[in-house]
């Protein structure tokens, strides 16, 4: 009902081509653009799956950088677009039991005023009807930036800055790892380590884009 309200008092426009009324991403825009989340599967890591819909340049690297530093949150929606538009990845996604997303450190979260993953993994739940979980993968100590590290330097960065809470709600459960950019995995490798270390079965990791 207030969705309804807000998008007659702000009607979304799409952020391609302008059209107002329909989305933030419009279907024809859809239907143009070659840009779809595509699944690899993955061996020899604790999840078995990388989904992403691009590489990071361009289109999605303006809009990533948009969302995640000049505050805007909307554009999680516009991302997500492409995803619920998909219904043979909407179909692989809803065998899925819980969306987890990558967190942020309380302070950093304080000093940017949200976490993007966060938002982006939120709104996945609600549009997809998968269970999320924002209490299980705390991230309890605050690190360097991993993109400012050397490729050699993330791994350990990351190493003893996550922990698990509540893992009850891990057992047996197929996880959807959800984090905005993949760079050399080694935050998602991590994570997912420690969530199947808690008992959680089948990991899978959405991201928005790919580095390299
Ligand atoms: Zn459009």
């Amino acid at each position: 009902m207030i969705e309804n309200l807000l998008d007659i008092l702000f009607p979304k426009v799409c952020l391609n081509c302008g059209k107002y009324g329909e989305n933030y991403l419009c279907s024809s825009c859809f239907d143009k653009m070659d840009l779809r989340f595509k699944i690899f599967p993955i061996s020899k890591k604790s999840y078995n799956f990388l989904i992403y819909l691009g590489k990071y340049k361009e289109e999605i690297r303006k809009r990533l950088l948009e969302f995640k530093f000049y505050n805007k949150a909307y554009i999680n929606e516009y991302f997500l677009e492409f995803l619920i538009k998909d219904k043979n990845i909407c179909d692989f996604l809803n065998k899925f039991d819980i969306i987890i997303p990558v967190p942020m450190h309380k302070d950093k979260k304080l000093r940017r005023g949200y976490n993007q993953t966060e938002i982006f993994a939120k709104n996945l739940s609600k549009k997809l009807n998968v269970g999320y979980e924002d209490d299980v993968l705390i991230k309890f100590k605050e690190n360097k930036t991993q993109s400012l590290l050397l490729p050699n330097e993330r791994t350990k960065n990351v190493k003893d800055v996550f922990r698990i809470k509540n893992s009850f709600k891990l057992k047996n459960k197929n996880i959807i790892l959800v984090d905005d950019i993949f760079t050399t995995g080694a935050t998602v490798n991590v994570c997912s380590s420690l969530l199947k270390k808690s008992g959680a079965s089948e990991i899978i990791i959405l991201v928005i884009a790919k580095s390299h």
